[in-house]
């Protein structure tokens, strides 16, 4: 990368129903400056998703077209057959420009991406209360297929055993406690340099 990075990075990181997307967005209305990376990803978009707002949605096509031209930070294929990138040109623009990003990222992508940003970044895991209650709240969710749902509990065991190589660790049980403390620690995270 060229440049000076002025902005930090935020990166969030938990197994899927664990409440990212819930306190992401909270985190952009009560913090200033703070900004959502749009990733890019092949899956359908969800009935309230936006495209370039939640998501840039695209298709498999475009997307190895975007991995062979060296355009992602980092990619994965997350789900059996969809893949989720963050686009570099992004992520200098709104670095470069001073403004602050926060990711929503799988654990391996969260891991990586920590690797290349190091000081600049503060990686933080989301904890569920347990594998039943994520069972719950994607269910009530209603966005995912049973099988979907499946899929999703049995890699949150394995991402939960990687959540120790995290800056930081956050229970989400009570979500007015969850958002109080990593409201106070990105706070702090973004004045500390
Ligand atoms: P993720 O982005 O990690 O997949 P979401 O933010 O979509 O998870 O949250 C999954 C569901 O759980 C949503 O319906 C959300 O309203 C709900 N939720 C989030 N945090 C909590 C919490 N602490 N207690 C109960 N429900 C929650
Ligand atoms: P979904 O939005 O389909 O519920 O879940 C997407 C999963 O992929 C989540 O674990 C989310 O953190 C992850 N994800 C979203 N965007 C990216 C990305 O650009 N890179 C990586 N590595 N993971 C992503």
């Amino acid at each position: 990368m060229l440049g000076k990075i002025l902005g930090k990075i935020i990166i969030i990181s938990a197994p899927s129903g664990t409440g990212k997307s819930t306190i992401i967005k909270y985190l952009i209305q009560v913090i200033d400056n703070l900004r959502f990376s749009i990733s890019c990803t092949t899956r359908r978009p969800r009935k309230y998703e936006i495209n370039g707002i939640d998501y840039f949605f695209i298709s498999k096509f475009s997307f190895y077209k975007k991995v062979l031209d060296g355009s992602f930070v980092e990619w994965e294929n997350v789900y059996p057959g969809i893949f989720y990138g963050t686009l570099k040109c992004e992520v200098e623009r709104e670095l470069y420009s001073g403004n602050n990003l926060i990711f929503d990222l799988d654990v391996i992508g969260a891991l990586n991406m920590k690797k290349i940003y190091h000081k600049n970044a503060l990686s933080i895991f989301l904890l569920p209360p347990s594998i039943s209650e994520i069972s719950y709240r994607l269910f009530k969710r209603k966005t995912e297929t049973y099988s979907s749902i499946n899929y999703r509990l049995m890699k949150a065991k394995k991402e939960i055993v990687l959540s120790r190589f995290f800056d930081l660790v956050i229970y989400n049980d009570i979500l007015d406690i969850a958002k109080y403390k990593i409201t106070k620690a990105v706070k702090s995270f973004i004045k500390s340099f």
